[in-house]
């Protein structure tokens, strides 16, 4: 065990001030906007507790910027003056998305109501830093000219690459995670890249791009299990991302949950990602490490006898891991995303009933279908910029990193 370093850093409670306050009450007007589709500035005022001049003076600061869109005066009773609608202009600001794995470089473009608006991808093998940088860059530039968006409006780019970060001798090591990127961080990145980029885990961009445009945005306690390369979770609880003290909370595939079971790179036995991976996929089937082991590969192969063995090795540590995360958090529901192909996806959901007591046993939908496919975690990585852009918690949470 690495000992930890709190000894040495300072022990410091954040304040507030005018500053943060200001930018705290943009991000809480943007995102009482986002959820409610259409408010004057009386149920902005309402619903945020600001005063109504305050509101008055962020609602017209945002206009200006072309982040919010005011729409025809409604007539509200005889008094008073019209109320206008404001709602977000889809068009005020752009976030790129890029997901680097193993064998592909995925970068999108992504408007502020989610939509993308252009969408490249390029083939890669294992790259270093040295081999991706350039490639990043030249997406970036083609992004710009396909989609033909004010580039001047793009909030940054989230990128997104197995995790973890900065942790040495557990899980940095093995085949799912990409040789020579232990030392990179957001400042390096933005430095070559001149441009604020958000770097992220997997499971924890897939999260919020479900919390942010998915079926996760009613919901405040979930946990999300990526299922990608290995296993990862993103943890929201009681309405807030939880990342941990060194932001490598939720990684769940590195969970013991069978007792001397598979060795796995860490070190351990019997974690969740020997079972419930691709990787541990593509060992079943016998094409690990080579060409077919892709998610387009699986998709089209469908589920024969080997693919049922591994939807029944995976299901039992599955089913544990389930049982852990509901009974220790106390959560509204699991949501299963990833990289996984529907077909297969809901093929092992299928196999997870009955589901083991827990303290959730009596209420509703207790595991519930995600996103999949190939593009969950490029979205999920523009998300990262919105939802900077809208979430107070947040943007505290990054100001470490980034700022
Ligand atoms: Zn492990």
């Amino acid at each position: 065990m690495k000992k930890t370093s709190s000894a040495a850093e300072p022990r410091t409670v954040s304040g507030t001030n005018l500053e943060y306050a200001r930018s705290h009450n943009r991000r809480a007007v943007l995102e009482t906007v986002r959820l409610n589709g259409q408010l004057t500035r009386a149920d902005l005022a309402r619903l945020t507790a600001l005063t109504p001049q305050t509101v008055s003076n962020i609602a017209a600061e945002l206009l200006d910027a072309g982040m919010l869109l005011a729409g025809q005066p409604l007539r509200e009773g005889a008094r008073g003056q019209p109320a206008i609608p404001l709602t977000l202009n889809p068009d005020g600001a752009y976030a790129v998305g890029m997901q680097l794995d193993h064998q592909m470089l995925v970068a999108l473009a992504l408007d502020l109501s989610g939509r993308v608006r252009a969408r490249l991808e390029a083939p890669v093998s294992r790259p270093s830093p040295d081999e991706a940088l350039p490639l990043i860059s030249d997406l970036l530039q083609r992004l710009r000219r396909e989609s033909g968006l004010d580039w001047g409006r793009l909030l940054g780019l989230g990128l997104v690459m197995p995790g973890p970060f900065g942790v040495e001798g557990m899980t940095s090591v093995g085949p799912t995670t990409l040789p020579g990127w232990e030392g990179v961080d957001a400042a390096g990145l933005e430095r070559a890249l001149g441009l604020p980029v958000l770097l992220e885990k997997d499971a924890t961009a897939a999260a919020i791009g479900e919390r942010l445009y998915g079926m996760a945005s009613e919901l405040r306690n979930f946990v999300y299990l990526f299922i990608g390369a290995g296993l990862g979770a993103g943890l929201f609880l009681d309405g807030r991302l939880y990342t941990g003290g060194r932001r490598n909370a939720g990684e769940a595939g590195h969970m013991m949950v069978v007792p001397d079971g598979r060795p796995c790179d860490c070190g351990n036995r019997g974690c969740l990602e020997r079972y419930v991976s691709l990787q541990a996929l593509y060992e079943e089937l016998g094409i690990a490490g080579g060409p077919l082991a892709t998610p387009e590969h699986l998709a089209a192969r469908g589920i024969d006898a080997a693919g049922e063995r591994w939807l029944d090795a995976a299901a039992g540590p599955l089913r544990q891991a389930i049982n852990i995360l509901e009974s220790m958090l106390d959560i509204d529901a699991v949501v299963l995303g990833g990289l996984l192909p529907p077909v297969w996806q809901e093929a092992l959901m299928a196999r997870l009933h009955p589901l083991p007591l827990s303290v959730r046993s009596s209420s509703g939908e207790r595991v519930r279908q995600g996103s999949a496919g190939r593009d969950v975690v490029a979205l999920g990585a523009a998300a990262l910029l919105v939802f900077d852009e809208f979430n107070p918690q947040y943007e505290v949470l990054l100001k470490g990193g980034r700022r």
